[in-house]
C-alpha cells in the first residue's frame, strides 16, 4: 500500500485505500475497466503503466491496493476465487520434496488442494491441531516450507494463537499463511501477529452480499510480493474488473457489518447454550470456548460463524437446517443474510474418512445482519 494510508484507522482506509478519483472524469469511485489491452504511444511506450489486463488492469489495481492497506501489508493481489489464490501461493513456495503443516480443522477446499492436487507434485504433509503448540511442533520437519492456520477455523470455530505460531515458523525457517477468510482484516490482522502471507476467499465477508466469487493474497514482504504477482500473471487466474469492482464495493461497509455479524452472533450463541436440544456451542466468543481467551486477545471482536452440536444425531441435524426458514439453507458464508447448513454432508463432505472429518450432528450458521430477534425466533422454530 502507499505509505499515504498507514496513519488511516481500518475504517477509512476500507473506504478511501485504492479509490482515488478517476483521473479522466474525477469519478469518486474507480470505473470498472473492462478492456483486455491499451494503446501503446510508440513501441513499448505505456501510458498509464498498463498493458495486458491478466498483468494488471485499473480495477483490480484499484481493489489490490485496497487490500494491501487492509491487512497492514504491502502488495494485495486479487484472484478469481479464494483456491486460485491459495494455488498460485502454493505453487510460489513449494517445489518437490517440500514438506506443509495444515491444520486438522479447515475449510474442504483447503484440504482437496493439498490432498489431491498439491500432493501429486510431490508435495506432503502432516496434519496438526494448529490450536496446541506441540502439536504444531511435533508435525514439523526439516523439509517444512509452509505452515497453514485458519483461525477461526472452518467449521469447529477452533482458534489458533498466530503469533506463537509464528514463532514456531519462523524457527523452523517455514513462512506462515494465515486463511483470514472467518475473520475480515477488520477483527484481525495476522500479519502484525507475524504472519507472512494473509489468505482471502474475497466470496464471503469481504464481498459480503454473496454476489460475487474471489480470491486474494497480501504480504508485508515486498519480494515475496514480487514473486506472488510473477506467478499471478505466469499462471492467469486473476480477478476480471467487475468482480473486483463488486468486491471493492463490498469492502467499503467492511467495518459496520462484521460489528453486526458479531453482535448478532453474540445473542444467537447464548440463545443456543440454554436450548435443551443443543448439546454444544462453538463459538470463540463465549467465556468456555478454549480458544476464547487468545481470540480475545488477537481479534477486535468474535465474527459471525457458529457451528453447534444438537441432540439426536446426524438426523436431527439435518433436520434443523431443513426447517429453518430466515436462514437460507446453503453453503458459503459471510453475506448479510443468514445461512444455515450441514458441514458432514455439505461443505466438509470432501474431508469424510481424513483426519479432517466433522461430527455428524453439527449444524453450520453464518449468521447475518437481520433482526437478531427474528434470527432467534428462526432458530427457535427450526429446533422444535
Ligand atoms: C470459501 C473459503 C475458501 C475458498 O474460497 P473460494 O472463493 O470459494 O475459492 C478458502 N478458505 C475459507 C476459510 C473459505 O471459507
Amino acid at each position: 500500500m502507499s505509505d499515504q494510508h498507514l496513519h488511516q484507522s481500518f475504517e477509512t482506509r476500507a473506504i478511501h485505500a485504492g479509490n482515488t478519483a478517476d483521473p479522466l472524469t474525477g469519478a469518486v469511485v474507480p470505473p470498472i475497466y473492462q478492456v483486455s489491452t491499451y494503446k501503446q504511444d510508440g513501441v513499448g511506450g505505456l501510458r498509464g503503466g498498463y498493458e495486458y489486463s491478466r498483468s494488471a488492469n485499473p480495477t483490480r489495481t484499484a481493489l489490490e491496493e485496497n487490500l494491501a492497506a487492509l491487512e497492514s501489508g504491502r502488495r494485495g493481489l486479487a484472484f478469481a476465487s479464494g483456491l486460485a489464490a491459495e494455488d498460485c501461493l502454493l505453487r510460489t513456495l513449494l517445489a518437490p520434496g517440500d514438506h506443509v503443516v495444515i491444520p486438522n480443522d479447515a475449510y474442504g477446499g483447503t484440504f482437496r488442494l493439498f490432498a489431491k492436487v498439491v500432493q501429486r507434485w510431490g508435495v506432503d504433509f502432516s496434519v496438526a491441531d494448529t490450536s496446541d503448540l506441540a502439536s504444531v511442533r511435533g508435525a514439523v520437519n526439516d523439509r517444512t516450507k509452509v505452515i497453514w492456520v485458519e483461525t477461526p477455523s472452518n467449521p469447529l470455530l477452533g482458534i489458533t494463537d498466530i503469533a506463537a505460531v509464528a514463532d514456531v515458523a519462523r524457527t523452523a525457517g517455514a513462512k506462515l499463511v494465515v486463511d483470514n477468510t472467518f475473520a475480515s482484516p477488520y477483527l484481525q490482522q495476522p500479519l502484525a501477529l507475524g504472519a507472512d502471507v494473509v489468505v482471502h476467499s474475497l466470496t464471503k465477508y469481504m464481498g459480503g452480499h454473496s454476489d460475487v466469487v474471489g480470491g486474494a493474497l497480501v504480504t508485508a514482504d515486498e519480494t515475496l510480493g514480487e514473486e506472488l504477482a510473477y506467478h499471478q500473471n505466469a499462471m492467469g487466474a486473476v480477478a476480471g474488473p467487475f468482480d473486483s469492482w463488486i468486491v471493492l464495493r463490498g469492502i467499503k461497509t467492511l467495518a459496520v457489518r462484521m460489528d453486526r455479524h458479531s453482535e448478532n452472533a453474540g445473542k444467537v450463541a447464548e440463545m443456543l447454550t440454554q436450548h435443551p436440544k443443543v448439546t454444544q456451542v462453538l463459538y470463540p466468543g463465549l467465556p468456555e470456548h478454549p480458544g476464547h481467551e487468545i481470540a480475545a486477545k488477537q481479534m477486535r471482536a468474535f465474527g459471525g460463524m457458529i457451528s453447534f452440536r444438537v441432540t439426536g444425531g446426524e438426523e436431527a441435524a439435518v433436520e434443523v437446517c431443513n426447517r429453518a426458514k430466515l436462514f437460507t439453507l446453503g453453503e458459503s458464508l459471510g453475506g448479510v443474510e443468514s445461512l444455515i447448513e450441514h458441514p458432514g454432508r455439505m461443505t466438509h463432505a470432501s474431508v469424510a474418512g481424513s483426519a479432517l472429518e466433522v461430527p455428524a450432528d453439527l449444524v453450520r450458521l453464518s449468521v447475518g445482519i437481520e433482526n437478531a430477534d427474528d434470527l432467534l425466533a428462526d432458530l427457535r422454530e427450526a429446533l422444535g
